[in-house]
C-alpha cells in the first residue's frame, strides 16, 4: 500500500448482501479437490446446511417443468463441480482481457438485462469450479501470448491479462467459496515468466476478505455501476451502487488497481444527471493516486438473450425493441441490437467529456 493511499483509507464497508443458497450440490470429484474442501468448510462456517454430497459427478435434473418456481429454485442452487477437461483450455476474450478463466458459471442476482442470458444455457444454477488450484497452475503457459493487452495503448504495462468474471460475479459467491481471494493471492505471489494481471468485475461489495491479501498490484478489481434508476429498476439482488462505490474506494485504498465498468449504459429519462451524479460519487470516494480504468458498455441484446430474459422476467420494463435499435451482424451471422448511431454518438460524446471533467486521471479502455 502506498503511503498516500494509506493516509486516506476509508473504513471497510460492511457487505450489504450475502447470498445464502437454499440448496448446495457437491459432486464426488469436487469434494475430493482442495478447493472443494475449502468451499465445504466455508459453507459450514456460513451456516449453510442444505448441502448434498453426491455419490458421483452427475448433477440431478434441475430443469423442473420450466415454470417460475423451477427458475427461482435453480437461481437459489449452488453446485460445486469439476468441469470437463476442455474447460482447461483458455479462450481469448477481447476487449476485456487476453484470456478468460472461470471461477464459476452463473450468478444468484437478478439483473433483468443479465449478460449471462445469451451465453449460458440450461437452468440458471450457479456452478462453482473445484479445480481452481489446477487452473491457476496452468496460467503461466499463457503469459506473453495474449493479443488484447499488447494491442491497446491504454493498457500500458499491464502484461498478459486474465479475466475471471466472464460468466459469473465472483464477489456474489466469495463468502461461500473464497475463490477470488485464492486467485488474487496466487497472482500476487507466483513467480510469473512475465507481467500479468488478474481482472474481475462485480456488482457486489463484499471486499473485506480481499483488503489484506498480498495482491502485489496484479489484480484489477472493477465495479460495475450504473445510473441510479437503472440499478433500482433492473439490478435485483445485487449490492446497492453506493455500496459498490464504497467497496471500490476501499480496495483502491488497499493498493489495488481498480476499474469502473459502466454498464449497461442506457439513455433513460434524466440519464445525463444520473450518470453525472454517479461519476461525482466515484470522484468523491476514490483516494488520491488511485489507478483507475473505465470501460463503457452500452446496452445491447441478441434474439437469444431477449428470449431468455423475457422468459425469466416476463414483466420486465427493460426496453428491448428491435425497431428502436440498429442491427449489427457478426462474422458468423450472429445478430445484436444496439442503439442507433445518433444515440451512440450522443452518449459517447457526453461520457468522454464527463469522464475527462470528473475523473481526469482515469484511463478509458474502450467504448462499445
Ligand atoms: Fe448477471 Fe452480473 Fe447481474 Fe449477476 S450481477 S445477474 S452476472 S448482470
Amino acid at each position: 500500500m502506498t503511503t498516500a493511499l494509506a493516509a486516506v483509507a476509508p473504513a471497510v464497508p460492511a457487505p450489504t448482501r450475502l447470498w445464502t443458497p437454499s440448496r448446495v450440490l457437491v459432486t464426488r470429484s469436487a469434494a475430493e479437490r482442495p478447493h472443494g474442501q475449502r468451499i465445504l468448510a466455508r459453507l459450514e462456517a456460513a451456516g449453510v446446511d442444505a448441502v448434498e454430497l453426491l455419490p458421483g459427478d452427475r448433477l440431478p435434473n434441475l430443469r423442473g417443468d420450466g415454470d417460475r418456481a423451477a427458475f427461482m429454485a435453480a437461481k437459489q442452487t449452488l453446485a460445486v463441480v469439476v468441469p470437463p477437461p476442455s474447460k482447461r483450455r483458455l479462450q481469448p476474450i477481447p476487449p476485456s482481457a487476453d484470456w478468460r478463466f472461470d471461477l464459476a458459471e452463473g450468478c444468484p442476482a437478478h439483473c433483468q438485462y443479465c449478460y449471462l442470458a445469451g451465453s449460458l444455457s440450461g437452468p440458471p444454477i450457479t456452478r462453482v469450479f473445484a479445480d481452481l488450484d489446477e487452473v491457476l497452475g496452468d496460467l503461466a503457459g499463457y503469459v506473453g501470448r495474449g493479443a488484447v493487452t499488447s494491442g491497446t495503448a491504454a493498457r500500458g504495462d499491464e502484461g498478459t491479462t486474465f479475466e475471471a468474471s466472464c460468466y459469473t460475479d465472483p464477489l456474489a459467491l466469495e463468502h461461500l467459496t473464497g475463490g477470488l481471494a485464492t486467485a488474487v493471492q496466487f497472482f500476487g505471489t507466483h513467480a510469473w515468466p512475465g507481467p500479468v494481471q488478474l481482472r474481475a468485475t462485480t456488482k457486489f461489495d463484499d471486499v473485506a476478505g480481499l483488503l489484506d491479501l498480498p495482491h502485489g498490484g496484479r489484480t484489477r478489481l472493477r465495479f460495475s455501476v450504473n445510473a441510479a434508476s437503472v440499478a433500482r429498476r433492473f439490478e435485483g439482488a445485487t449490492s446497492p451502487v453506493a455500496g459498490r462505490v464504497a467497496a471500490l474506494a476501499a480496495v483502491a485504498a488497499a493498493g489495488y488497481p481498480v476499474g469502473l465498468t459502466i454498464a449497461p449504459i442506457m439513455p433513460t429519462d434524466g440519464w445525463r444527471e444520473e450518470y453525472g451524479e454517479l461519476l461525482d460519487a466515484v470522484a468523491a470516494a476514490l483516494p488520491p493516486g488511485a489507478d483507475l480504468t473505465v470501460e463503457c458498455i452500452t446496452h445491447r441484446f441478441t434474439p437469444g438473450s431477449k428470449a431468455t430474459l423475457t422468459d425469466w422476467y416476463p414483466r420486465t420494463k427493460l426496453e428491448m425493441d428491435e425497431a428502436a435499435r440498429t442491427t449489427k451482424r457478426g462474422k458468423f451471422g450472429s445478430v445484436k441490437h444496439v442503439y442507433p448511431r445518433e444515440t451512440m454518438a450522443e452518449l459517447r460524446g457526453w461520457f468522454e467529456t464527463a469522464l475527462a471533467d470528473r475523473l481526469p486521471t482515469a484511463r478509458v479502455l474502450y467504448w462499445t
